[in-house]
């Protein structure tokens, strides 16, 4: 091996959706920084569909927004269609989406890693990790050269010894056109990790000039199209539709054919799949009552004629694929540009893992993205950005960022993956969170800009917009608690839609705005001034006051959980043969080592009275 002559503060070994965000929050609190990756023009490509956020990854972007990451300013800059979902719904469960063009993506999210100060970026495959003891000090690249690092954050995705599979076809692949990542998997195992096998899938991508659109019934984005971040002020890109498709029993038919030649059904893909994306053979397969099924087609950009059928995911042979997607309306005469595939790749159980992300087999090394068994940009993104923020953390002798369930979707996820580890691709979602109403997307900024700020990722200018939006929202609600409306001054129309007639006493604003029937605009109806505030800040300090019941009582709930929160367990505690323990829990927590009481509770089998005696025993050590 040839030794490169630099030592780096940390090493980021991949340039996806997680790699990206640890790189760029490394560099930008100041560590240098090296990013490998095995090819610099596939940086934040998307993998599969050209789209950013829904439901709870919406939320996601937010908070990685918020703490100083790039993903939703990068959305801003390359989205091509913005809608908010749920805008019916309440607060908890509204969230931002957006299509994407995947090639100005890539490109943008390039050019900002190679602007940042502090990155340094090089292509080459990392096959092996160098340690000294149980502590990672570099990595060895597949062309001989040895890198030396502070930290190692591994963002593998779906690259570890990658499968490719169609129909009965398979090969090795990171993912189409992509080389795999061989050895570095094998090396991990020998070093203690437990390396399992996920799958998951995609569309073929198709020809937009072979498809019939005026079959196909069009979805717009919002008129006025809203920015992921807090930084961004207007989407200035182009805006394009999408089209709604269904398939129908023929395509049923065509599926359920080709079945005996699937490389899901016949046994031959040994890697668990994501249950919340399903490929069409398995919605076939598991709903055949159902007699035909949506699909968005969805630009995959404005330079290209290549277009993303969601929902459509498949790995059945090329020639079903061709008879498949040609019998849905309107995709009679389509071509594929690019087949349908599944992928298997190797994962590292996040079991293994610290709520920092940093691995427990070995010091200084971290885990982010689909490595950990997730699934999604997104999830990818979020992680990619902790890992980043912890490594810099530790070159800095700092403590680590951990964020709590009750602080972050970000904390939930972790959280869930530490605690729970991942058998089966996981993504996020709202129901995953029991603190659901804290952790809204409105409010994503007011619960972490500080921290980003704090830790150095936020820059002074967007703090100081943000202090400025703080104190406004403060002011608001003070003016509407103090003004009152007094029914012999006001409209009698206005008294009547809001059956307030006859009401003798003055109601405030702020009572007023609680009653569900009443919005900020009925309000301007009576009170110019609420007009005059910023949209942001009218829609916080509706949000306030209209769910503030609700917001307190989930705020007892964290106050109560906090204890078991902030009890530590040290890494040395012996559960084995802990009197008043089951045999069952004893295994359980000497396997997972939690950090702390609240993560021991939320190991699934781990009781109450478990957590109680294992509390008097920590009281013990002391
Ligand atoms: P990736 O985006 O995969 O990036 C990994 C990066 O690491 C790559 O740049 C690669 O070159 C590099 N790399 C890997 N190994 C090495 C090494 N040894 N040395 C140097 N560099 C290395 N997500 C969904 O939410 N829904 C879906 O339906 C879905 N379907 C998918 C279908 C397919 C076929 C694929 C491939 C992915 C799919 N995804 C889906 C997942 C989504 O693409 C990932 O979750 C996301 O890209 C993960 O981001 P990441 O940064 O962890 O990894």
């Amino acid at each position: 091996m040839i030794v490169y002559d630099k030592e780096y503060d940390v090493i980021v070994v991949g340039g996806g959706h997680a790699g990206c965000e640890a790189a760029l929050a490394a560099a930008r609190m100041g560590c240098e920084t090296l990013l490998l990756t095995i090819n610099l023009d596939a940086i934040a490509l998307m993998s599969c569909n050209p789209a950013i956020g829904g439901l709870a990854k919406g939320h996601l972007v937010k908070e990685i927004d918020a703490l100083g990451g790039e993903m939703a300013k990068n959305i801003d800059a390359t989205g091509i269609q913005f809608r908010i979902l749920n805008t019916k719904k309440g607060p908890a469960v509204r969230a931002s989406r957006a299509q994407a063009d995947k090639q100005q993506y890539r490109l943008r999210m390039k050019r900002v890693l190679e602007e940042q100060e502090n990155l340094h970026l090089k292509q080459a495959e990392v096959t092996a990790l160098v340690m000294d003891g149980e502590t990672v000090v570099g990595v060895d690249t597949k062309a001989g050269v040895r890198h030396m690092a502070k930290t190692v954050i591994l963002t593998t995705g779906t690259f570890m010894r990658g499968l490719i599979h169609i129909g009965l076809v398979h090969y090795s692949g990171g993912r189409a056109g992509d080389l795999p990542s061989v050895g570095l998997s094998d090396n991990l195992r020998e070093l203690g990790f437990d390396v399992g096998r996920l799958k998951t899938g995609t569309p073929a991508r198709l020809d937009s000039r072979t498809i019939d659109f005026g079959r196909l019934e069009a979805q717009y984005g919002d008129d006025q199209p809203i920015p992921f971040s807090f930084s961004t002020e207007r989407i200035l890109n182009k805006q394009v539709p999408c089209h709604i498709a269904y398939t129908n029993e023929r395509s049923h038919d065509i599926i359920r054919s080709g079945l005996d030649r699937s490389p899901l059904y016949s046994g031959i893909i040994e890697g668990v799949g994501p249950r919340y994306c399903p490929s069409i053979e398995d919605k076939v397969v598991r709903f055949p009552e159902k007699d035909r099924h949506q699909t968005f087609i969805e630009p995959e950009g404005l330079d290209t004629v290549e277009v993303y059928p969601s929902g459509l995911s498949t790995s059945l042979p090329i020639d079903v694929q061709w008879k498949f997607y040609r019998s849905i309306a309107g995709l009679e005469r389509v071509e594929i540009m690019r087949p349908a595939y599944a992928i298997e790749y190797d994962y590292v159980d996040p079991i293994q893992l610290h709520a920092s992300l940093e691995t427990k087999p070995a010091r200084n090394l971290y885990h982010a993205g689909q490595i950990n068994g997730t699934s999604g940009y997104e999830e990818a993104a979020a992680q990619g950005l902790l890992a980043g923020i912890n490594a810099a953390l530790r070159v800095q002798g700092r403590e680590p960022l951990i964020l709590g369930r009750n602080d972050a979707y970000i904390g939930v996820m972790i959280d869930d993956l530490v605690t729970m580890g991942s058998k089966e691709p996981y993504r996020m979602f709202t129901s995953r969170a029991e603190y659901r109403l804290l952790l809204r997307e409105d409010n994503a900024d007011l619960r972490l800009r500080e921290r980003g700020y704090e830790i150095g990722l936020v820059r002074d200018e967007e703090y100081g917009i943000f202090l400025r939006k703080k104190e406004m929202i403060k002011e608001e609600l003070q003016r509407l608690r103090q003004e009152k409306l007094i029914p012999s001054q006001v409209d009698d129309d206005f008294l009547e839609d809001f059956d307030l007639k006859g009401m003798q006493n003055a109601l405030t604003y702020e009572q007023l705005l609680r009653r569900p029937d009443v919005t900020s605009s009925d309000l301007s109806r009576i009170d110019e001034k609420i007009m005059e505030t910023p949209a942001d800040v009218r829609e916080q300090v509706e949000i306030q006051i209209k769910y503030q019941g609700y917001i307190d009582r989930q705020l007892e709930q964290v106050g109560r959980a906090k204890k078991l929160e902030h009890t530590k367990i040290p890494q040395d505690m012996q559960y084995m043969g802990l009197s008043g323990l089951s045999a069952e829990v004893q295994e359980k927590l000497h396997k997972f080592k939690p950090d702390t009481l609240g993560q021991a509770s939320r190991i699934p089998g781990v009781t109450p009275a478990a957590i109680t005696i294992l509390s008097i025993a920590l009281k013990s050590r002391c």
